[in-house]
This record gives structure tokens, sequence and C-alpha cells, in this order.
């Protein structure tokens, strides 16, 4: 199913302990999209100012990402953020934001963008989140991203844009921040229990915490799944880690939902689907959520190997699906208390 994103597209300056950027393509929307191509159609919405190059606009185009509904506006300035990490990557300091078009940016979304299914509303002010949103009222599946700057001068419009998705997806700081819960499964347990905006049939049913180089958790009403994320001895510049694993997981349960609404085949013991009464929306069964979340932990492995965009721009999917291999192996095992005698994992006295 043909996916919709709003959000930044922007030009960062970043500084790591390996090196610096200046006003390199960036932006939640721009990450997202380069991820999300792999797995389906993307149509990025939003505002560019004059000075934006249009060798930038073709790294997406170029990589099959529709940018029609990217608005150049006459005399106005892209979106600019500046950002420094330390010797620990996951927390970072913001120097400077500069909304530049974002901030009188009005979105009139083209009847393609308008009927794409899915609809991620990527990192920017909630009360643009939330404009798209109304342009596309019979999305059958609505994900949305957001950071602690939002939490903190724009809290409870961001309630009512979560209320209007299906899924958030945040780092587990800023979910606790949001809900000022210090325990991450209850802070998740509190935005499920948001329930549905007024203009919206349903509220949020799942929550993605990702935890940096720790990896990543999700939580539904029932269902609890956590993966580490893909171990790498070089990480250069984590910056866009976030949307290109949102990327990931969005692009592909966009992919993998048969369009008409009926759910997917249940392979043989996966755990029921994550049912909602709205018949409209996509049912998000426990192997779909699983799979979705090892793509978005292997394609955010591959963002942070090089500064901004550079490594996803070259990515292949043989690349991204031999990773994903490793991952599964790294990451099962058998139960031993499926195998053991009752009483055999007691310690011997
Ligand atoms: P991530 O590292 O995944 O959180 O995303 C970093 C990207 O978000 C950068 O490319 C920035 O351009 C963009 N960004 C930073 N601050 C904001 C903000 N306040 N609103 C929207 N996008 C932002």
């Amino acid at each position: 199913m043909p996916l919709t994103v709003v959000g930044s597209i922007a030009y960062d300056s970043v500084r790591t302990p390996f090196g610096e950027r200046e006003r390199m393509l960036g932006g939640a929307a721009v990450h997202f999209a380069l991820a999300a191509r792999f797995f389906d159609e993307v149509r990025v919405v939003g505002p560019v100012g004059a000075d934006f190059g249009e060798d930038d606009l073709e790294v997406m185009r170029a990589r099959g990402v529709d940018v029609s509904d990217v608005e150049r506006i006459a005399g106005g300035r892209t979106f600019f953020w500046r950002g420094e990490y330390g010797w620990d990557l996951n927390t970072r300091e913001t120097l400077d934001t500069q909304l530049g078009v974002f901030e009188r940016f009005d979105p009139k979304l083209s009847e393609r963008s308008r009927a794409s299914d899915v609809l991620f509303l990527a990192n920017i002010q909630p009360s643009l989140q939330q404009r798209v949103r109304a342009q596309l009222p019979d999305a059958r599946f609505v994900a949305l991203d957001s950071m602690n700057l939002w939490i903190e001068i724009a809290r409870e419009e961001l309630v009512r844009a979560i209320r209007g998705a299906d899924c958030l997806i945040l780092n587990d700081a800023e979910l606790r921040q949001l809900t000022g819960m210090p325990n991450l499964l209850s802070a998740a347990r509190e935005v499920l229990a948001w329930g549905p905006s007024g203009q919206t049939p349903r509220g949020p049913r799942v929550i993605v915490a990702k935890q940096g180089e720790y990896g990543s958790a999700l939580v539904t009403r029932d269902r609890f799944f956590a993966l580490p994320a893909y171990p790498l001895e070089n990480v250069i510049d984590p910056t866009g880690a976030g949307d290109t694993f949102a990327g990931g997981l969005v692009g592909y349960i966009a992919a993998n939902t048969p369009v008409g609404g009926a759910p997917r085949a249940q392979a043989s013991g996966a755990e029921r689907p994550e049912q909602v009464a709205d018949t409209n929306a996509v049912q998000l069964d426990d192997e779909l959520l699983r799979t979705a979340m090892a793509y978005a932990t292997v394609l955010a492995s591959f963002n942070v190997e090089e500064f901004g965009t550079e490594r996803v721009c070259r990515l292949t999917r043989e690349e991204i699906d031999a990773r994903l291999r490793e991952l599964a192996s790294m990451t099962s095992f058998s139960s031993a208390a499926e195998t053991a005698p009752a009483g055999s994992a007691s310690p011997a006295a």
C-alpha cells in the first residue's frame, strides 16, 4: 500500500567525535523516505526553501521517492538543524533549530498523497501533523514520531496528534517525559489508554520505544516484544537513525498488509492479531510487527555507519536481507523451560 510521509526536510550540521558535516541533506521525512522506499511507494509532503538544491531533491527522486508534493517556497529558508554528539552517541545536544519554511506551512496534499492507506507523521510541529492527518481521514494505518522539543513546547497538541495515530514511535526517554512515568512499560500502557481523538475512530494501539544502541521495544495492549540493536563496532553518526528505523517499520507494514482489509493469514503458532473494531484499520498480527521491528533495526544500523544519508543512499536490498538473516540468528534461542523436565532448572543443593 502506498504511503505518505510529512515531516522535516532539512539541512543538518552535525559534529560527532569522528568528524563533522555542514548543511548535509537531512530531516525526518527524508531519512524515513530513503528507508521506506525499499518496501513500498513513498510520497513525501513538506516545504523547502529557495536554498534547497535540486540535486538534493534528486537524491530522493532517483531512488523512486515521489517528491511531487515537496513545495518550494520562494524566498524561504529550508529547515535547519545543528547538533553535536559526545562519546556517548546515545545522547546529543541540539545547538540550533530553525523552522524556516515550516513556520507558516499550510499543507495541501495532492489527490495522490491523500489516497495513501498508510501515513507517517514524522517529527515536526504537532499542529502540522494534525492538519495532515485530517486530510487522510480514511488512512488504514497512521504512525507518528516526535521529540523532546515538541513535548516541552506543544504537549497538548502532541497528545491530540498521538490520539489520531495507530502507532507511536518515540525514544524511551521521550516516552517517559511525555507521560511523566518513570517505567517504560507503564508509560506505554498510559498512551495505549488515551483512546481516539474526536475526529478519528481509533486510538494508539502500538507503542514502539527506541532505545538507541540498546535496541527497541514494542508494546501493544496484550503483547511485548524487544530486539537489541544490530551490533556494530563503528558508529559514526546516529543522526536520522530513529527516522530510518521508522522507515523500515512502517514501510514493511505498508508493503505486507493486503489491500482490502482482510487480516493476513496467520502462521501456525502465531499470536492473534491486534484486533480493532474499525474494519478499515490494518490488522496487526504479531508476526508482521516482529518482522517489521527487525527490518527497522537493520535499516537503522546501516544509517549510523556513515554521516547523514550517505550509507543508506548506497544501500541495496541484498545487504538489508543479509543483515536481517544475521539478526535473526543472533536473537533466536530455544526455551529450556519447554524441553527440560519440570524442576530441573532449580540449582543443585
Ligand atoms: P533522529 O536522529 O532520527 O531523531 O532525526 C534527526 C533528524 O531530525 C535530523 O535530520 C533533523 O533535521 C531532524 N530534526 C531535528 N530537530 C527537529 C525538530 N524539532 N522537528 C523536526 N525535525 C527535526
